[in-house]
């Protein structure tokens, strides 16, 4: 290694640390909103044979456009939301992020504008940097919600191209009423702006909150994201999806994404999981009654709690949430630090998991009280 070698770094990225949440092995981990359930043998088994299919072509380039993938993905979604887009109007890579930072690609770039609404998910300002564009974000209501009428004059007055709206939102967990929704895309429309929904935890909303998919016909800029991180089980596995209303929406991110990205082990993967979704869905069910069963307990024990459609839950408020958070790490317990500084946020994990939160959550708090009380009011 030659000793004046300096790493010719873009000026922009200089002093700049590569970002992510803590990955420690703790016995309670929830930090990220993965779905803490191991997958169910029986899919477990069909992933591993669809693989061992898949390997014996691995000396090929897998099928570049995914078609079957598309088509399983657009029937779920057909089922989920209540919409059937056709297979062309659906996309996927790996990870909602890569579809993300291709949209960013496609649609951003230098000397366009993107705007989003905090808090709200930390590596949108990554893909703007990423790609040279510019990211503005403007603040939630206290509850969490967005300013519809000052959010519709923002995108009429700074005309950006790409308008971010998160439901259920990260780290809140709040979902943004259909309606709001419908006054943002439409003024989105009105500037050329592609609307993003990013649905990254739609399996958890309650019943009768619909998908923004349910405007595709009224709003040709939409854009839904989905990923099979968090209600499927498989953050592991790398496999997020969109669908537009526009199958031009589509057309464009076939330009800028790199070649083959999408693995034909990940494909394979994606496939079976698709064909197992039900045996999902008691999962999900689960993990909904837990984040209920949660809110309740926390509310009742005095902290805040904003309303949440997602797997994880947003609560507080604490002066000091960092010894909050190193509390709970010093009781095998790892949550997050993050959305406003008085807030920390929580995933559902196991239900033992989420009993050892609470119990742990009491102590550091100094609420403790009776074990006997304790127990009956964290299940
Ligand atoms: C977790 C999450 C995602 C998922 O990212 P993947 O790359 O699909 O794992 C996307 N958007 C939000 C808001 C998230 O919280």
């Amino acid at each position: 290694m030659s000793p004046d070698f300096v790493p010719p770094v873009r000026d922009d990225l200089v002093g700049t640390a590569s970002y992510g949440a803590p990955q420690l092995d703790v016995p309670a981990r929830l930090n990220v909103n993965e779905n803490p359930f191991p997958l169910p043998d029986e899919l477990a088994a069909a992933i591993g044979a669809a693989v061992a299919d898949a390997a014996v072509s691995l000396n090929r380039y897998p099928d570049r456009d995914f078609e079957a993938l598309r088509a399983a993905l657009a029937d779920y979604l057909a089922r989920q939301s209540g919409v059937r887009v056709p297979w062309s109007q659906v996309w996927a890579a790996n990870g909602s992020n890569e579809v993300m930072h291709q949209l960013f690609l496609a649609f951003g770039g230098p000397g366009r504008l993107a705007i989003t609404f905090d808090p709200t998910y930390s590596m949108y300002p990554e893909y703007a940097r990423d790609t040279f564009t510019r990211y503005l974000t403007f603040p939630r209501l206290e509850d969490f919600t967005v300013d519809v009428p000052a959010a519709v004059d923002e995108v009429l007055a700074l005309r950006p191209s790409i308008v971010i709206l998160t439901s259920p939102n990260n780290p809140t967990g709040t979902s943004l009423p259909l309606a709001d929704i419908r006054a943002i895309a439409d003024a989105a429309l009105r500037v050329g702006a592609v609307a993003v929904v990013d649905e990254a935890y739609a399996e958890f909303r309650h019943a009768g909150v619909p998908s923004a998919m349910t405007l595709f016909a009224q709003f040709p800029n939409l854009v839904v994201i989905r990923t099979m991180s968090k209600a499927f089980a498989m953050a592991g596995a790398r496999l997020g999806y969109a669908a537009a209303a526009d199958p031009r929406v589509v057309e464009t991110l076939r330009i800028v994404r790199l070649p083959y990205h999408l693995s034909a082990v990940t494909q394979a993967v994606a496939l079976t999981a698709l064909e197992h979704a039900d045996l999902l869905q008691a999962q999900v069910a689960l993990l909904r009654a837990e984040r209920d069963a949660m809110a309740g307990w926390l509310t009742d024990n005095g902290f805040d709690v904003a309303p949440s459609e997602a797997n994880f839950i947003l609560f507080g408020r604490f002066e000091d949430r960092d010894s909050v958070w190193q509390g709970l790490l010093d009781r095998g317990v790892l949550i997050r630090q993050t959305g406003p500084r008085e807030w920390l946020r929580v995933s559902i994990g196991t239900p033992e998991e989420n009993d050892r939160f609470r119990a742990a959550l009491l102590e550091v708090t100094g609420r403790r009280v009776e074990s006997g009380t304790v127990e009956e009011g964290s299940r």
